[in-house]
This record gives C-alpha cells, structure tokens and sequence, in this order.
C-alpha cells in the first residue's frame, strides 16, 4: 500500500534513500546525482526523474467551492480539489476538464489560471516532485454527485469553512489559504 498523505518524515526518507535500477542496463547502482538527476555507475547512462504536471480546479457556486473526498491513497479520506495528473499528449486545460469530469462529472465553466504550487507527491515508495497548477473555475449549478474511483464525496464548502487538517495535500492548504487572503 502507499504511504498516506501528508507522508511521515521516516517513510521520506526510506524513499530517498531507495535505489533505483538503472532503466537502460538494469544495473542497481543509480545515484542521485542532484533533485533530479540520477547516473547509473556501470553504463554512464543518466536518468532525469523530472516534475510532473498536475492540474486542480477551485470551481466556485454561490460563494462556495466544490471539494472532493479522495477515494485512494495517497490522502484517501482526505480533502482535495478536484484535479489530478496531466498526462501524455494533453494540455492543462484538457486535464482539467478530463479530471473534473472523472470526479464530479461535470464540466468547469471558464477556466482562468491562478497560480501554481509545488508539491511532494509519495506513491508506492517513491517520491514525485510535482507542480500543481490551480484554476479558477464557475459551476452553473450544483450537479448530482456520484460517488466513483476517484472520490467518495463532493461538498461544497466555503473557504472560511474548510479545516486545513482535513485537506490530503500541503499545497492544496496553501492554495487555501492564498484563496482566503484573496
Ligand atoms: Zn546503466
């Protein structure tokens, strides 16, 4: 199973201080050779385990912002924003509507950028580097939810009426915050 959200300092550390295999010869020696570099000691081969692209949407109704409950770990049972994991091939705006249908299943209405976060990302041991591009988004009404992979619950919370302690991620706190001060 995957360490939990936020991670604890030990489980971190294990993550850090794992070794990778080296993706063209196989061989256990990869090192680290910065925050993202890795250099393998046998073929000289070097792998860049570079920042992946994640997308959340602050998607807004009547002074209220639509928040999920994660269905899976890391953070499962926790709050987020709906959002996820930019992938291959697509554009921000893309992943949003694609992970905002996935979860809430409905589509945000004129999404404008806000700003962006980084984030540590801990999954099956191993520690992503992220950076978390947030958008400001409309919802013409609330929609039905349904409970699917991804979350178990939608409610939609003032921000003066979220719990910082109950948020799965510390960028999505400090999104919360930078929403709160306006
Ligand atoms: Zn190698």
């Amino acid at each position: 199973m995957p360490e939990r959200q936020p991670p604890d300092s030990a489980a971190v550390e294990r993550a850090l201080a794992r070794r990778y295999y080296c993706p063209s010869c196989g061989n256990a020696a990869l090192e680290s050779r910065d925050n993202k570099l890795y250099g393998c000691s046998e073929c000289g081969h070097t792998y860049f385990h570079n920042t992946a692209v994640a997308v959340s949407a602050v998607i807004e109704h009547a002074g209220a912002v639509a928040w999920i409950t994660r269905a899976r770990d890391p953070g499962a049972g926790l709050l987020d924003l709906p959002g996820g994991f930019v992938e291959r091939d697509e554009s921000l705006e893309e992943a949003l509507v694609r992970e905002t249908w996935e979860e809430v299943g409905f589509e945000p209405e004129a999404p404008q950028y806000l700003f962006s976060i980084p984030n540590r990302y801990l999954f099956h041991g191993v520690r992503y580097s992220t950076v978390d591009v947030f958008f400001g988004c409309r919802a013409r009404h609330r929609a039905a939810f349904l409970p699917n992979d991804e979350a178990t619950a939608l409610e939609w919370l003032a921000p003066s009426a979220v719990d910082p302690a109950r948020i799965a991620f510390e960028s999505t706190r400090l999104a919360l915050a930078r929403l709160l001060r306006g």
